[in-house]
């Protein structure tokens, strides 16, 4: 569990994104680690009528100490110039790092700047965010599953409709626990597996008191980071959701929510066909593309404000119920 502290640190590095102006010159130079994604860009690109010629405008893309602060990645548009900070790039996942080099080259080859928008669901509305962050709002963008599409049309044209997900939602009365299969009344370090058979409806449900920590969280799926989900509820009324697919952490953070009670909240993780529906206080907050992990181990994990992982910690579970849904 300790990598969670990474990529937490990892990600506000990450995306404090910044640019800058400087000499002109046309050569190409990418780093043998960034032609995939060069090319996966390309590949983007012509599948939207556009094509670029390198050759003609120069391109480069080296790995290096950006000589920027707390920037992952630097752009210089005179020259079509991408520095990318080496310490982030190693403890991306590969979402991570396509997002990365499409907000660069956004940047360095569509002459994109900032474009700090909000979907109607809340969520970022383009990967082109950048600084200034508003305080209240965390960097994340789920750029996975179905939504990644709109982020690399948006990217591409940033006059892009929203996208028809934001409409996603799910009554929380919806949907009825049939059956049963695990009932843990309290529990103040809990580490369950039970086996779910995820091809059906279900959901997980559980009262996370804090006990006076200031993160909260709870963890599902397999056995290691890699291959789990977590989500993360502050005393600041932050709620955090990401899975270990994605190394570079979050793939929503919410802030502010007044949804949260700032001790004990009743938390629902509903599986409802492909989709991941997630409840807060029996209302609904978020959905996620379903993801199968290996795995179906419960646990929880608290953290300090600093989003630093709490080793010895008193927080307590409680009415934690698995069952399958009607
Ligand atoms: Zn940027």
């Amino acid at each position: 569990m300790k990598q969670i502290l990474v990529f937490i640190s990892a990600l506000s590095l990450s995306l404090i994104m910044s640019c800058s102006a400087d000499e002109p010159e046309s050569n190409i130079e990418v780093s043998p680690e960034f032609r995939p994604f060069v090319r996966s860009f390309e590949a983007e690109a012509a599948k939207r009528g556009i094509a670029f010629d390198f050759e003609e405008t120069g391109l480069e893309i080296l790995l290096g100490p950006t000589r920027v602060d707390n920037a992952a990645g630097v752009c210089r548009f005179s020259d079509r110039s991408i520095e990318i900070e080496v310490t982030v790039w190693d403890n991306l996942s590969e979402a991570g790092r396509e997002q990365l080099i499409f907000h660069e080259l956004g940047h360095c080859v569509l002459d994109r700047r900032h474009r700090n928008v909000i979907l109607p669901n809340n969520e970022w509305g383009s990967i082109m965010r950048g600084s200034p962050i508003p305080e209240d709002r965390g960097v994340a963008v789920n750029y996975s599953g179905q939504r990644k599409e709109y982020y690399i049309n948006e990217l591409f044209d940033e006059t892009t409709p929203f996208p028809d997900w934001t409409s996603i939602s799910r009554n929380y009365d919806e949907d009825q626990p049939i059956d049963t299969i695990l009932t843990v009344e309290e529990s103040a370090e809990l580490n369950e597996t039970k086996f779910i058979d995820v091809g059906r409806h279900f959901q997980i449900e559980f009262d996370l008191d804090n006990n006076g920590l200031a993160r909260a969280g709870f963890t599902w799926g397999g056995q290691n980071l890699n291959n789990s989900m977590h989500i993360l509820v502050s005393q600041a009324k932050s709620f955090q959701y990401s899975t270990g697919f994605s190394n570079d952490g979050l793939l929503l953070n919410f802030e502010e929510l007044d949804l949260l009670n700032p001790i004990s909240n009743k938390l629902t993780i509903r599986k409802i066909d492909d989709l991941y529906y997630f409840f807060i206080n029996e209302e609904f907050i978020y959905w996620a593309d379903f993801v199968n992990f290996s795995g179906t181990n419960m646990t929880t994990f608290a953290a300090n404000s600093a989003g630093r992982l709490e080793d010895n910690y008193d927080l307590l579970i409680r009415n934690l119920k698995i069952s399958y849904l009607n």
